[in-house]
């Protein structure tokens, strides 16, 4: 069982209805990748930082066994930097700040074990980069995810639309599939966005849940309700690590198990709400992540 993440490794600063955080630990990646680090191990990332990035953070990553040796340093320059403000409802928020630093030159080099992975998840991150990934892999995954985000659609569509045509699972929210298809109804989206590549498509919905489509099949998660929400951010990413983690580790493909995979990835998401950057999500144990999933199974049963 391997894994392998792409994404941005970064810092935050983030305004929520429960308070502000500055310079926090953020990126894609670093979310996918502890995330997953709960079913597999290890997880291999491939990403750039800049000398800022904080190396006590990158020792706490390859305690929970995440593999940097695909993450590059760059001595003299910046971190990636997002800022955003959620709105009252918690479910849409504002990109206030974007910058690249690192990200605007970045070229990933896979290193060699990294070549045949069982999994890719390619997490948010330049279109470009995300088809380089796949280029320099030895042979096809079983399984290629792939997440991207409102920011790519408006700057590079037609990279967007060329990576879409080789992987099997679109992970996206509601506004970003309507935005990618130019359809309102979810039902027409997922149509859509079949006929761009993706067999299989997960629309994530913020606190109203997951649904996963697969030409014609729909399977529905609702998010568990939480008593309270204190920072969003991350939850996607945090989404797909348990998705693609719990996919990794069984091995099955199938729509019948990417049933259980999102309910992992909302599980998992589910924690990383609960506070700032990757507080939320730092120190589970597997006793905590098996109640969770209880708590979805038993949110749903009605027979
Ligand atoms: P999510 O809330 O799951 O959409 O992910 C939020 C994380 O994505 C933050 O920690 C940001 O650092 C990172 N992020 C924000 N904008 C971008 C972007 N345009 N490309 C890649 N990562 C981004």
């Amino acid at each position: 069982m391997s894994l392998v993440a792409v994404g941005t490794v970064a810092f935050d600063d983030i305004e929520t209805p429960a308070g502000r955080a500055e310079k926090v630990v953020g990126g894609a990646c670093t979310y996918i990748s502890l995330s997953a680090s709960y079913f597999v191990k290890p997880v291999q990332i491939v990403s750039v930082v800049g000398d800022d990035f904080p190396s006590d953070v990158l020792a706490f990553l390859e305690s929970r066994g995440v593999d940097l040796a695909g993450l590059q340093i760059k001595v003299g320059e910046k971190s990636f930097f997002w800022a955003g403000r959620y709105h009252k409802d918690l479910n849409s928020r504002d990109t206030l700040d974007t910058q690249l630093n690192v990200l605007a030159n970045f070229e990933p080099v896979l290193p060699a074990a990294y070549k045949n992975p069982d999994v890719l998840m390619l997490g948010n991150l330049v279109p470009k980069i995300q088809m380089d990934v796949l280029d320099q892999l030895d042979q096809r995954p079983s399984l290629v995810v792939l997440d991207t985000m409102n920011f790519w659609m408006d700057i590079a569509l037609d990279d967007l639309k060329a990576v879409l045509k080789k992987i099997d699972v679109l992970t996206i929210n509601d506004e970003e599939a309507r935005q990618l298809t130019g359809k309102h109804s979810l039902v027409h989206a997922a149509q859509a966005i079949h006929e761009m590549g993706p067999k299989y498509l997960v629309i994530k919905k913020g606190e109203h849940g997951a649904l996963l489509f697969h030409h014609g099949q729909v399977f529905y998660a609702p998010a568990l309700p939480l008593a309270e929400v204190i920072d969003p951010t991350g939850a996607g990413d945090t989404f797909a690590g348990g998705f693609t983690g719990w996919l990794a580790k069984t091995k099955d493909y199938s729509f019948e198990n990417m049933k259980l995979a999102v309910i992992h990835g909302s599980a998992m998401a589910s924690f990383c709400v609960e506070a700032f950057s990757i507080d939320g999500i730092k120190n589970l144990t597997q006793e905590m992540i098996d109640a969770r999933v209880e708590a979805f199974a038993r949110l749903v049963h009605f027979r």
